[in-house]
């Protein structure tokens, strides 16, 4: 099975051809990422102007890097929310151009389950499984008990943590995105400011950062008040570990309350270094659960990991129909 996936959700146009779910044929991601950055965010109007320029290429690139044509593709497969609407619509409708075309069934994608399935490109899923989504948007548990079938047993309250990330590092004067850079400061400053942990409830899965990243603001501005500095990389450190504590330790307890054999990292923050190596620390020790973590090219926004989820609901028969709309709050569920 061939499909031809897109990916316009938010800041990066993408294409992909991936064989049997598992294969990447070809992957390839325009990203936005300087047009953004003066901005320090994704202004939709900008995301949406240059996904209608770039969707042709992208996709040209794609096919011509697989060398397939489209009589050969079984399928296309296109991200239908949620994200910007503006930037769902330009896939959405490039996919809709292409299936009616050259006479191909059309399949919608949830970006999240998208994310999850970027792990089915490294390895075999082995069910029952938990994924730890974390993304610029989205931060979650989800448990899989069979393909294409998710259930969200913990998520974000307010901030995703790769929003926290950014807002943290506007406070600290660093560039849009902010997570690589708070990132690479951790490892170079020391966790010595104190900053809360939100565990919520004793039995929740969900997670909330609104309040850790108050509380670096406040720790900033009381200090400035004072005239007095703090060290960025401390202060980026410390926030790393509040972090990596809370999502690494909720991980890895729902991964033993639900008797999981696979834990898949997904999701932009995956990227992170200081959380990758506490949850290998950690998963070293339950020797019974595998833990998988994607190479950086397929945690962030791609296609790839579009066609990769929609394999499944095209093996599923679940088609969607040439009424198919962008939904920017589609359910995962
Ligand atoms: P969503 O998938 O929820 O719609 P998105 O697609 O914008 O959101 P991704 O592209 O998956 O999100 O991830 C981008 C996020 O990842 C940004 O918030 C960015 O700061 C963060 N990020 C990237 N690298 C790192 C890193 N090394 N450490 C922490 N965060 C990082
Ligand atoms: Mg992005
Ligand atoms: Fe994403």
């Amino acid at each position: 099975i061939y499909i031809l996936g897109i990916e316009t959700s938010c800041d990066e146009t993408a294409a992909a051809v991936v064989k049997n779910g598992r294969e990447v044929i070809s992957n390839v991601v325009a990203s936005q990422i300087e047009s953004h950055k003066r901005f320090g965010g994704v202004v939709p109007e900008i995301a949406s102007r240059h996904h209608v320029e770039q969707i042709t290429l992208v996709l040209e690139e794609a096919m011509r890097q697989a060398n397939i044509s489209f009589a050969e593709l079984d399928a296309i497969a296109v991200t239908e929310g949620p994200g910007l609407v503006g930037a769902l619509l330009i896939g959405v409708n490039a996919a809709k151009a292409l299936a009616f075309a050259h006479q191909l069934p059309l399949v919608g994608v949830h970006h999240i389950a998208g994310h999850i399935y970027a792990n089915r490109l490294v390895t075999e899923m082995k069910f029952p499984l938990l994924s730890l989504v974390v993304s610029g948007g989205h931060t979650e548990l989800v448990y899989m008990k069979e393909h294409g079938i998710f259930e969200v047993i913990g998520e974000t309250r307010d901030d995703a943590a790769g929003e926290a990330y950014d807002k943290v590092a506007r406070a600290l004067n660093l560039p849009y995105p902010g997570g690589p850079h708070i990132d690479r400061l951790a490892h170079e400053g020391k966790p010595t400011i104190d900053l809360p942990r939100a565990w919520l409830e004793e039995d929740s899965y969900d997670f909330s950062f609104s309040g850790l990243k108050s509380a670096v603001i406040n720790t900033l501005h009381n200090a400035n008040q004072r005239g007095e500095t703090i060290d960025p990389k401390d202060m980026a450190a410390s926030f790393q570990a509040s972090v990596v504590e809370v999502l690494v330790t909720k991980t890895v307890k729902a991964a033993k309350a639900y008797g999981v054999r696979q834990v898949l990292l997904a999701g932009g923050v995956a990227a992170n270094k200081g959380l990758r190596t506490e949850l290998e620390k950690q998963f070293a020790k339950l020797k019974d659960v595998e833990l998988v973590i994607p190479p950086l090219s397929l945690c962030t926004d791609n296609a790839a990991m579009i066609a990769a989820a929609g394999t499944v609901l095209f093996e599923k028969g679940k088609f969607a129909t040439m009424a198919l709309n962008g939904n920017p709050s589609l359910e995962l569920e």
